[in-house]
């Protein structure tokens, strides 16, 4: 909880400074209150879709209430922005156990470069390690050396094993071993690292496939997990991202990071309603500790309280 407050700290602070001014020598919530909310909502980076979305569904009801204060207009807009969010199917990462019946369970990491998907998963071993399950790694990012070295590094501070090749090596020979050795040595979860050349979309998306196809040869119902991961301090980049990757693959949860950095922690909010996909964790800082299993209404709350 302390840590999540941390985390959206400076969100929080842009967003309620932008709040306050919006209703600021206003009882009632008007035309003007509105369009204030408006602008604090964008300016945020909740995205004009999504904002407009919100102050829509707050229209309706002060025409139906006829009458709303602006105290009441702050438990109103929590109740939307909640209503935003998509929930999470299922609670399993709490307290990091995985599903029974998957063994190993399988998490695809993809991602651009830079955006903080080596530490994820280094965040997401260290988590699981401590829940008490066996971890391995898989660095099918090949492309480039840093890459295998980064998730090495965190390999070693984590205390986990990992499956690489050299550079240059096929990736989806990479996620192969992985899996195959994961499955040999009673692994819980393996989680493999793939590149993420943007630049070439055609390419992208047939890597990420040939990855998923050699994964379920070895086990044919994984990966259980494509985790996407999206730099949240860089707004509306992180949307097209968002948009181009799931154009390429089948992404089933997104990890947010970042947003320790940022006071534009609204893209949360513009990427869940835009791409309906379950935002499973966010990052809020470089330590190992600092990756948060979402919930949406404790995320809520912390914007606001
Ligand atoms: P990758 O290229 O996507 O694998 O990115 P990295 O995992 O190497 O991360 C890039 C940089 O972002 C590194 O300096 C990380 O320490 C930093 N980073 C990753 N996640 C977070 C986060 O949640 N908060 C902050 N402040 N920095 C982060």
């Amino acid at each position: 909880k302390e840590s999540l407050n941390q985390g959206l700290q400076k969100t929080k602070e842009g967003f309620l400074t932008r709040l306050t001014k919006a209703v600021a020598g206003k009882s009632t919530v008007d035309e003007e209150v509105l369009d204030n909310l408006e602008d604090a909502l964008v300016s945020a980076d909740v995205g004009i879709d999504t904002t407009v979305q919100i102050i829509k569904q707050i229209e309706k009801r002060v025409a139906k209430d006829k009458y709303i204060n602006t105290s009441e207009l702050n438990n109103l807009l929590q109740q939307e922005i909640e209503n935003i969010l998509v929930d999470a199917p299922e609670q399993s990462y709490r307290d990091f156990s995985t599903p029974s019946g998957n063994k190993p369970y399988v998490i695809l990491v993809v991602g651009v470069n830079g955006v903080g998907k080596t530490t994820t998963i280094g965040k997401l071993a260290y988590n699981f390690k401590k829940a008490g399950k066996s971890v391995l790694l898989g660095a099918a990012d090949t492309f480039r050396a840093a890459a295998v070295d980064q998730l090495t590094i965190w390999s070693e501070r984590v205390g986990v094993p990992i499956v690489k090749q050299g550079m240059g090596a096929d990736p989806g020979a990479v996620a192969f071993d992985t899996v195959q050795s994961g499955v040999a040595r009673g692994a819980d979860v393996v989680i493999i690292d793939t590149a993420g050349r943007l630049h070439n979309k055609a390419y992208l998306m047939e890597e990420l496939s040939k990855i998923s196809r050699v994964i379920k040869k070895v086990m044919p119902d994984a990966p259980h997990e494509v985790l996407l991961v999206l730099d949240g301090s860089t707004g509306q980049n992180a949307v097209e991202q968002a948009r181009q990757f799931t154009a390429a693959t089948d992404v089933t949860a997104l990890a947010i990071t970042k947003l320790d950095g940022t006071a534009k922690g609204g893209v949360v909010l513009a990427i869940a309603n835009q791409f309906k996909i379950p935002v499973k964790f966010i990052g809020v800082g470089e330590k190992m500790e600092d990756l948060l299993v979402f919930d949406k209404h404790e995320f809520v709350d912390s914007l606001f309280n």
